[in-house]
């Protein structure tokens, strides 16, 4: 056993963990900057700019009986999850954010050595959920555009292969998993992931192709969403999962009890019964993410890819401007986004869609790149585009 000045130290899986960085709140960046928290711009965490619906402080604020415990079972939550999706509710598992489901799913399955299989980038959660399970993460490059290479997949699958995660819209590069890709991998026997954290942003064509659908038709396949995004409830911590029956009870298993708190489930089934309020914001979203994609695609020191999340991932492709350099001036500006520490996307920056005038904002800053750089002026993209 080791010991550091006669003090026992933490499991080496611990100590070698790499942490998992979420966007920077605001009050840190706020020290860290010197920019007031009220001028700021927060695009680094893939937030909804929206409030949640109007029902949810209504329902809040008057509710009563904080003082018990919420029901261990969601069974009025399950419920409506349960119609939202059309998955049965012996199939659905509530979470407090769908990345406790990850890193519990991730220790249900995972023996010391055993491998997660997954497409990079991805969400960089995987990594450290696996490591967390003394797991091996085996990453396969996506295509030059970021598709999923499924024949790569399938021949990098090893016999410790336990797991096979999907996120789809992919975090941070917005490609979407078609319902023929996750079933060729159903076929390898490997309990098959699909993280939809974004799917709500993906139109109806995606939702209609979501293997939700095929939640109970499959033993081995698992489909994780949340309300964190299009809901606008990543305060409040509510995720799901929909699982095959005989692992229902092994997840659940892990879990503490009342894991997911009261004003979640209140949130929650209050944003399920306002669902035309969020259609609008997410109607909303998407067209500002189409307005933000031209916006991006017309500076020529940057190549954006096409997303179906509520982000879109660009690259720095003029050498002369590093990243440190747009940081620098986004940062001034107030306005925070995602950098990644992975060498495949040192040059690349992902944007969560905010509200039009969060564009304009970001319009300005490119603008000033551009003319620093002397490169074209983008031409102005009007917020009614
Ligand atoms: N999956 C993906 C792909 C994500 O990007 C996120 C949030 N960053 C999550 C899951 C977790 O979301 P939450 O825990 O808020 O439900």
């Amino acid at each position: 056993m080791e010991c550091v000045n006669g003090v026992v130290q933490v499991r080496p899986e611990i100590a070698r963990v790499e942490d998992y960085i979420p966007g920077e709140s605001l009050e840190a960046f706020s020290e860290r900057t010197g920019v007031p928290v009220e001028r700021l711009i927060k695009l680094n965490s893939n937030e909804s700019p929206y409030p949640p619906s109007p029902r949810v402080a209504q329902a809040l604020g008057s509710f009563t009986q904080y003082n018990l415990y919420p029901d261990p079972d969601g069974h009025a939550l399950i419920a409506d999850l349960a119609a939202y999706t059309g998955a049965a509710p012996g199939h659905l598992v509530l979470s407090s954010g769908s990345n406790e489901l990850i890193t519990k799913l991730w220790s249900v399955f995972l023996s010391p050595g055993e491998s997660v299989l997954t497409c990079t980038p991805t969400f960089s959660l995987y990594t450290t959920a696996t490591t967390l399970a003394h797991g091996e993460l085996i990453g396969v490059p996506r295509t030059r555009d970021y598709a999923l290479d499924v024949p790569a997949l399938l021949a990098a699958l090893r016999t410790d292969t336990k797991l096979i995660v999907l996120c789809s819209p992919n975090n941070p590069s917005g490609n979407l998993a078609t319902r023929g890709e996750v079933e060729a991998l159903l076929e390898t026997g490997r309990i098959v992931v699909v993280d939809e954290a974004y799917i709500e942003f993906a139109g109806a064509d995606a939702l209609a192709d979501s293997p939700m659908a095929l939640v109970g038709r499959y033993p081995n396949l698992v489909v994780l969403r949340t309300l964190s995004k299009w809901a606008g409830l990543a305060g409040l911590r509510l995720g799901y999962g929909a699982f095959p029956t005989w692992l229902v009870p092994h997840v659940r298993k892990l879990q503490l009890p009342f894991e997911v708190n009261l004003a979640a489930h209140i949130a929650a089934h209050e944003t399920l019964a306002d669902l035309s309020y969020l259609r609008q914001r997410i109607t909303e979203l998407v067209a500002e993410r189409e307005r933000l994609f031209a916006l991006l695609a017309a500076q020529p020191f940057l190549r954006v890819y096409p997303s179906r999340g509520n982000f879109l991932l660009a690259e720095i492709t003029d050498a002369r401007l590093a990243v440190a350099e747009l940081r620098a001036r986004m940062e001034s500006a107030g306005i925070l986004l995602r950098y990644f520490r992975t060498p495949d996307l040192a040059r690349h920056f992902r944007i969560t869609v905010g509200t039009p005038v969060h564009t304009d904002a970001l319009a300005t800053v490119l603008g000033n790149i551009a003319a620093q750089l002397g490169v074209l002026a983008p031409e102005t993209v009007s917020a009614n585009a």
